[in-house]
């Protein structure tokens, strides 16, 4: 696959998902700011000041974790092949995801196994990016809010990943279609998010299949084998 459409389509991801980063980090200064305000003003007593800094101090703690988690999306990467932990690329997966779907009035759950870390082979980011935009299109057919479950169990040597949507879901005729180059049904689609996606799953032997119900929703069913 051209590294050229793999970069572009990332750089679609991050300016799709900029405004609803924008808005996160709206709110955590705006109670920052609130509270500068009022340490200036009220005579506060100790141990609400104490209160205050607390919350101030986890309101900056969370917008620097969405600009990392947000930044790390754009980082150019030389391809690495590694042993990655499906367990926390799921999490972290979530963590991405998560301004986004409250963005779009959507609940992301995850259900993991995690007694154990649970390797796969592959490029992180590479990865990380075909799970975003697989995770992107679950949100983007949700148009009135809903539900994303992310699950992941470990069987026969394998890790068995679901993304599941309650959304618009497809006809079979458009299920056959992804993966085809500029199939999108969206007005700024590229259709070219599916087909990345499935060209880095297939790299690290992954395999794919699609359970689709118009009006019910979509899933997503990825398997990848342990890594050696
Ligand atoms: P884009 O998101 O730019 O349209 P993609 O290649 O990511 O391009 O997706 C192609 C098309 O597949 C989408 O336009 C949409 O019609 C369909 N699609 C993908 N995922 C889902 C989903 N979870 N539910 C319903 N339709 C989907
Ligand atoms: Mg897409």
């Amino acid at each position: 696959m051209q590294e050229e459409i793999i970069r572009s389509e990332k750089m679609k991801i991050v300016g799709d998902m900029a405004a609803s980063v924008a808005h996160e980090i709206r709110n955590p200064l705006t109670t920052i700011k609130g509270f500068i305000q009022l340490f200036a003003t009220a005579d506060l007593d100790k141990e609400k000041k104490m209160l205050y800094q607390k919350i101030c101090f986890e309101e900056l703690e969370r917008a620097e974790v969405i600009i990392a988690d947000y930044l790390s999306l754009a980082k150019p990467d030389p391809e690495v092949i590694e042993a990655i932990d499906i367990h926390y690329e799921m999490h972290h997966l979530s963590n991405v995801l998560m301004t986004y779907a409250n963005y779009n009035n959507i609940q992301i759950q995850v259900a993991t196994e995690e007694e154990q870390a649970f390797h796969i082979q592959g490029d992180r980011y590479k990865l990380r990016q075909a799970l975003i935009n697989l995770g992107k299109n679950a949100i983007e057919a949700m148009p009135g809010g809903g539900l994303l479950e992310l699950r992941t169990v470990i069987r026969d040597q394998h890790a068995w990943v679901t993304l599941s949507d309650n959304g618009s879901g497809m006809s079979s005729e458009q299920v056959k279609r992804l993966g085809t180059p500029y199939y999108s049904t969206k007005e700024k689609g590229t259709g070219l998010g599916i087909m990345v996606s499935f060209g880095i799953i297939k790299k690290m032997n992954g395999k794919i299949s699609i359970k689709s119900e118009p009006g019910e929703g979509t899933e997503f069913h990825l398997i990848f084998p342990k890594a050696n």
